[in-house]
């Protein structure tokens, strides 16, 4: 049986993951079943942000590492808070604070915003490391006041294209069914089943 490390400490994702993948039998190591610290995120995209996860579980362990980095992007704020969509939360206090102000500083007529996810695979074939990157996005708009209680962060103030419903509104098994998130291991899951039928 194949072993991954799943260089997450986010337990949500960890069993979303863990789920996709159990039907393949493949065994998940997490970094924190490893002992493995994480690395200083500081790449420039999000792509850069999984890779440098991803590599920093491989280079520690030489298994075929997976990593995701994720956020939230609001167009009319040139994409942020972007890679700071967690820590601009925690500098105003709560995600209903961040979002009052981001509310404020936005154009009734620009409230277009989009979440995005990128999920990085590192392996060795033939002796060559090999780097993968799978981005979902989901476009739609910024909503404030929030609407909804299911979810978590950003979720009650999006309004994908397409709903009627907010992340929030929706029930759970919707949104993680439609959301960047499924939209980027979709496309990894699709490579993975080409990658686990490989000796
Ligand atoms: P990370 O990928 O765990 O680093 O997530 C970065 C941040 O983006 C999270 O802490 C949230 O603020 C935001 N975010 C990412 N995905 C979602 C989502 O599906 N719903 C709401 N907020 C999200």
């Amino acid at each position: 049986m194949k072993t991954i490390v799943l260089a997450s400490g986010n337990e949500n994702k960890i069993l979303e993951i863990k789920s996709l993948l159990g039907p393949f039998g493949v065994n998940i190591k997490t970094s924190k079943e490893l002992g493995l610290s994480e690395p200083i995120e500081d790449g420039k995209t999000f792509a850069e942000n999984s890779l440098i996860k991803a590599k920093a579980a491989f280079s520690k362990t030489h298994l075929p590492s997976l990593a995701d980095d994720s956020g939230f992007c609001i167009d009319g704020l040139n994409g942020f808070p972007g890679l700071a969509s967690n820590r601009f939360a925690k500098a105003a206090g709560n995600y209903e604070n961040a979002c009052h102000i981001l509310n404020e500083c936005l154009n009734e007529n620009n409230k277009k915003a989009y979440f995005i996810c990128c999920i990085s695979f590192i392996y060795e074939k033939s002796n060559e490391i090999i780097e993968k990157t799978f981005t979902g996005t989901f476009e739609g708009e910024f909503v404030y006041p929030g609407r909804g209680k299911n979810g978590f962060a950003y979720c009650p103030y999006f309004l994908p294209n397409g709903y009627s419903q907010t992340f929030s509104q929706m029930p759970d098994e919707l949104r993680t069914k439609i959301n960047h998130r499924a939209i980027a291991l979709n496309k990894f899951l699709e490579f993975f089943k080409t990658f686990i039928s490989e000796k």
